[in-house]
């Protein structure tokens, strides 16, 4: 008797855990990178099960489904992704999906605000989290079709993206003030790959990728000849890494400029296409966007 006891109460342990992990009255909500994970998880709170794919470091461009993420899509009910071909290696298993639920956050907005480019299938550059207006359109869509799964919610989303994007305002202008303090001469922004020509048209800066708008093709010897002696004409001060970009393009582009007896410093690793570790303040939109832009103008004054 004692035995049967102990196996029911193991039995009940086992299903409360499992039920605290995840509630099987809520929605299942997808998402694929760690910027869309962060928006998503700001609106939706507690009233969806959030499951994001990519982690901190985790290059969107290169990223395969595993197995495991096959089968997190196929018990989604919604699934929020970047578009515009930005996730390159899942656009496939999202078009094979043909159905509603897979929802891209591009398409917030109008394409003709949107800066073209030739390297992606969509004609578009994917990386519209680097414009923080775009990012306020995205947070009203994540609103809307929140709203529309589970309209009982209605009012906690609302609440949940004005204030969001009272939080991106303030956001805005405390970026603004402190890009103020670098004179614009001063303003160019040399990476490893395009990601932030959206937060060049925004902030006043000439970007410089040295790998193109995608990680998927690699900088060539011609490249990094052709922009150390942009680096050299122009005086620029320091070259960035990305958190999500193997770091050896931005090493080659530094030896090229030494070679010609001129010297540029790596400024620091900023997050372009992944937020930083879950749990830290860079591990959040916000977050991020303070740390780039302080690190970008503290290496370039
Ligand atoms: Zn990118």
């Amino acid at each position: 008797m004692r035995k049967i006891i102990l196996s029911i109460s193991i039995i009940i342990t086992l299903f409360s855990c499992k039920n605290t992990q995840k509630d099987n009255s809520k929605l299942n909500v997808v998402t694929t990178t760690t910027m869309i994970t962060d928006l998503v998880k700001n609106i939706g709170g507690d009233h969806i099960n959030l499951q994001g794919l990519m982690g901190s470091g985790v290059d969107p461009h290169l990223y395969k489904a595993s197995e495991g993420d096959v089968s997190k899509l196929a018990n989604a009910d919604i699934i929020f992704y970047n578009g515009l071909h930005l996730e390159g290696k899942l656009v496939e298993v999202f078009e094979k999906m043909k159905n509603k639920k897979a929802i891209a956050i591009a398409d917030a907005l109008d394409k003709s605000t949107l800066i073209g480019s030739e390297y992606f299938a969509s004609n578009y550059d994917p990386h519209i989290w680097f414009n923080i207006e775009y990012w306020k359109q995205a947070t009203q869509f994540v609103v809307k079709n929140l709203t529309d799964a589970i309209p009982e919610q209605k009012e906690s989303f609302k609440t949940n993206g004005s204030n969001y994007i009272k939080q991106l305002d303030v956001l805005r202008n405390k970026l603004e003030t402190v890009i103020e303090t670098l004179p614009s001469e001063k303003r160019i922004l040399v990476t490893a790959h395009d990601a932030f020509n959206y937060f060049g048209k925004a902030f006043n800066f000439e970007v410089v990728g040295l790998q193109g708008l995608s990680t998927a093709t690699e900088a060539g010897v011609q490249d990094v000849q052709n922009l150390s002696a942009f680096i050299i004409e122009h005086q620029v001060k320091a070259i960035f890494v990305e958190s999500s970009v193997p770091k050896r393009t931005i090493e080659a582009l530094q030896a090229a400029v030494r070679s010609k007896d001129h010297d540029v410093t790596i400024g620091g690793t900023l997050y372009s296409d992944a937020l930083g570790d879950a749990g830290t303040i860079e591990g959040t939109y916000i977050g991020m966007f303070e740390y780039n832009v302080n690190t970008i103008v503290n290496a370039l004054k």
